[in-house]
């Protein structure tokens, strides 16, 4: 970088070093995936303990946070932990598939409504 000013530096930084490092980005997306790759690698192990830590920090947290029961819209309550399991149930299912549905039925409703106005208009002149 051109400058020893760090005033003179951000200014540069703001007005191109920005654009240029999107561009080499762009023009790098392979390199730069595998630098990230081999980054994440590296600090796999800092990373899993970091998150040890956290849920160790944060236990009770995170138990509250499991406890918390939702209601669902097909009429189920479930915790947070359960959302992946109630998700595959019939009752959910059915209820996402009807809902589905209701919502098409709508849009058809919408449409036949807008049709029927433009009929109108078309109509009167
Ligand atoms: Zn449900």
């Amino acid at each position: 970088m051109p400058f020893k000013d760090p005033e003179k530096r951000k200014q540069w930084y703001e007005d191109y070093g920005r654009q240029l490092k999107a561009k080499d980005y762009e023009e790098n997306k392979e390199y730069h995936a595998e630098m990230g790759k081999i980054w994440r690698d590296k600090n796999k192990e800092k990373d899993q303990l970091r998150h040890k830590r956290y849920r160790e920090e944060h236990k009770e947290q995170i138990s509250e946070h499991r406890k918390i029961k939702v209601t669902c819209g097909c009429g189920s309550t479930y915790c947070m932990v359960g959302k992946s399991r109630h998700d595959k149930t019939q009752k959910h299912v059915i209820y996402i598939i009807e809902k589905m549905h209701d919502d098409n039925k709508l849009v058809q409703e919408r449409t036949n409504h807008i049709l029927a106005e433009w009929g109108e208009l078309l109509r009167d002149h």
